[in-house]
C-alpha cells in the first residue's frame, strides 16, 4: 500500500517537473501559448449545394444560385414577409467567412426584405454588393442593411444574421459577399494577359473536380532567376485577388523597368488555386474539404500537389531559383506576413527592404507587419516556399473592405518597387 502510494507521488512529482519544464521550453521559444493543433489535410465529404430557382409564385419573387460562385443553401418566408436566406459552408469546422451569393427578381418591381441567417457557430460578415451585369458591382446603401444580434458589450462583434431591403424587378440583381470572380472571370483576365504580354499559360494540373490549375508564364522563362505568385487558395478573398490583378498588370505594363525586369526574370503565376472552391461557392474549403493553405507539409490535395511539382520541376529544368513567393489573401484589415529574418534564403533582407520601399513610396502610409517566428510543420504555402526553394516568402492580406482603388494602388506600387530591387544594375 504505502509502496504505491510512494509511487505514485513519486510519478505525480516527475509529471509536475515535465510539466514546469516543459512550459520553459515553450517560454523560451516563444511559444508559450502552444502550438497550433495540426489538422488533417485528408480529404472529407462535403455538402454540395441543389442548385436552382427558388420560387415564390403567389408573390412572383424568383431566387437562384445557379451560377458559378452562387452560394444559397435554403430560402423561407417568415411572418413578417421577409424572404429568409440560409447560408450554410461546404463543411464544418471552417474559418468564418460565410460567402454567399444569389439572383433575385421579380415579375414587378417592388421592394423586398432579405434575412441572411447563418449556422449556429458563424456570424454575419460580409454587407452585400449588387450587380446587374454581374461585371460591375456597387455596395448595398448601408442604410438597407439592418445588423441583428450583435454583442452589446461589444463594438467590434459580428452580427449573428442582417436584413438587407432590396429593389427587385424583371431584371435579376446578382446580391454577393463580394464582387463575384468566378473561375470564368480569373481565367478571361489571365488570357489577357497572357496575350498583352505575349506569355503562354500552362496547365499544372487539375483540381479534385477536374477544373485546370493555370500558371502564366511570364517574362524570361529559361532564366534562372525566378519568381512564384499565387492567389485564392481561400474562395472569398476577392481583394486579395484585386491585388494580384494590380500586381501583375504593372509587371507587364510596357514601361522600360518593366521590360527589363522581363528580360531577366521568370515570373510564374497561379492567380486561381482554388477553382472548384470559388464555383461552387465555399467559404474556405477545396472540393476534398479541406483549407489548401494547410496542406503544405502533407500534400494531400491535387492544388497544392500540382504547385509543389511545378516548382521542383522548374528548378530542376532552369538549374536556377526562386528568390521570392506571394500568396495573396484577404482577412479584416490589411497585413503582411512575411517570414521572420532569422530565416534567409536566395535573397536575405528582400522582403524586409520591399516592406520599407512600399510604405516610403505611399504617403502617410503605416503597414501592418507580423513576422512569423514558426517555420515548421510548413503547412502553410509561405513557409513551404522557404523550406523547399529559400524564396523570401509572404503573405500580402488585403482587408475585406479596403478601398478598390487602394488596393489597386497598393498592389502597382509593390510592384514597381520589387522590379526596383531585383533589378540587376545596368552600366
Ligand atoms: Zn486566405
Amino acid at each position: 500500500m504505502s509502496n504505491s502510494r510512494e509511487l505514485r507521488q513519486e510519478t505525480v512529482g516527475r509529471v509536475v517537473l515535465l510539466t514546469i519544464l516543459t512550459l520553459f521550453i515553450f517560454a523560451a521559444f516563444g511559444l508559450a501559448q502552444g502550438p497550433e493543433p495540426v489538422i488533417s489535410t485528408v480529404t472529407v465529404p462535403i455538402e454540395k449545394q441543389v442548385r436552382q430557382t427558388f420560387e415564390f409564385k403567389d408573390d412572383r419573387v424568383y431566387f437562384s444560385n445557379a451560377f458559378p460562385g452562387g452560394r444559397l443553401n435554403a430560402i423561407e418566408k417568415d411572418e413578417a414577409g421577409r424572404y429568409v436566406v440560409t447560408i450554410t459552408p461546404e463543411n464544418a469546422p471552417i474559418n468564418m467567412s460565410p460567402w454567399y451569393a444569389f439572383k433575385v427578381w421579380s415579375r414587378r418591381k417592388k421592394e423586398i426584405q432579405v434575412r441572411l441567417v447563418y449556422p449556429e457557430y458563424a456570424r454575419h460578415r460580409y454587407d452585400p454588393k449588387l450587380s446587374t451585369d454581374g461585371k460591375t458591382w456597387t455596395p448595398l446603401d448601408p442604410q438597407k442593411i439592418v445588423h441583428e444580434g450583435k454583442d452589446p458589450q461589444d463594438e467590434e462583434s459580428l452580427p449573428r444574421s442582417a436584413v438587407i431591403s432590396l429593389t427587385v424587378s424583371r431584371r435579376p440583381v446578382w446580391v454577393s459577399a463580394q464582387e463575384l470572380q468566378p473561375s470564368s472571370e480569373v481565367f478571361a483576365w489571365m488570357d489577357a494577359i497572357a496575350k498583352k504580354a505575349g506569355a503562354p499559360i500552362e496547365e499544372i494540373g487539375k483540381s479534385r473536380e477536374g477544373r485546370p490549375l493555370r500558371m502564366l508564364r511570364l517574362g524570361n522563362t529559361s532564366s534562372k532567376r525566378m519568381m512564384l505568385v499565387i492567389s485564392r487558395q481561400h474562395p472569398p478573398e476577392v481583394t486579395g485577388y484585386f491585388a494580384i490583378q494590380a500586381f501583375i498588370e504593372k509587371l507587364i505594363d510596357g514601361s522600360e523597368a518593366s521590360s527589363a525586369f522581363r528580360r531577366d526574370w521568370g515570373i510564374y503565376v497561379v492567380s486561381l488555386m482554388n477553382p472548384d472552391g470559388v464555383d461552387e461557392g465555399h467559404w474556405r474549403h477545396n472540393q476534398g474539404g479541406i483549407d489548401l493553405n494547410r496542406d503544405w507539409q502533407d500534400f494531400n490535395q491535387p492544388e497544392t500537389q500540382a504547385v509543389r511539382n511545378f516548382l521542383s520541376r522548374r528548378i530542376a529544368e532552369t538549374g536556377g531559383r526562386f528568390y521570392f513567393g506571394i500568396d495573396f489573401h484577404s482577412t479584416w484589415n490589411d497585413i503582411y506576413y512575411p517570414m521572420n529574418r532569422i530565416y534567409e534564403g536566395n535573397s536575405p533582407r528582400l522582403v524586409e527592404r520591399w516592406l520599407g520601399n512600399i510604405q516610403a513610396a505611399i504617403e502617410g502610409y503605416e503597414p501592418r507587419i507580423q513576422a512569423t517566428e514558426r517555420l515548421f510543420p510548413t503547412r502553410v504555402s509561405r513557409n513551404y516556399f522557404f523550406d523547399c526553394c529559400g524564396m523570401e516568402a509572404i503573405v500580402y492580406e488585403i482587408g475585406d473592405n479596403t478601398p478598390r482603388d487602394f488596393i489597386r494602388k497598393k498592389g502597382e506600387v509593390a510592384a514597381v518597387e520589387l522590379m526596383k530591387l531585383l533589378s540587376k544594375p545596368r552600366p
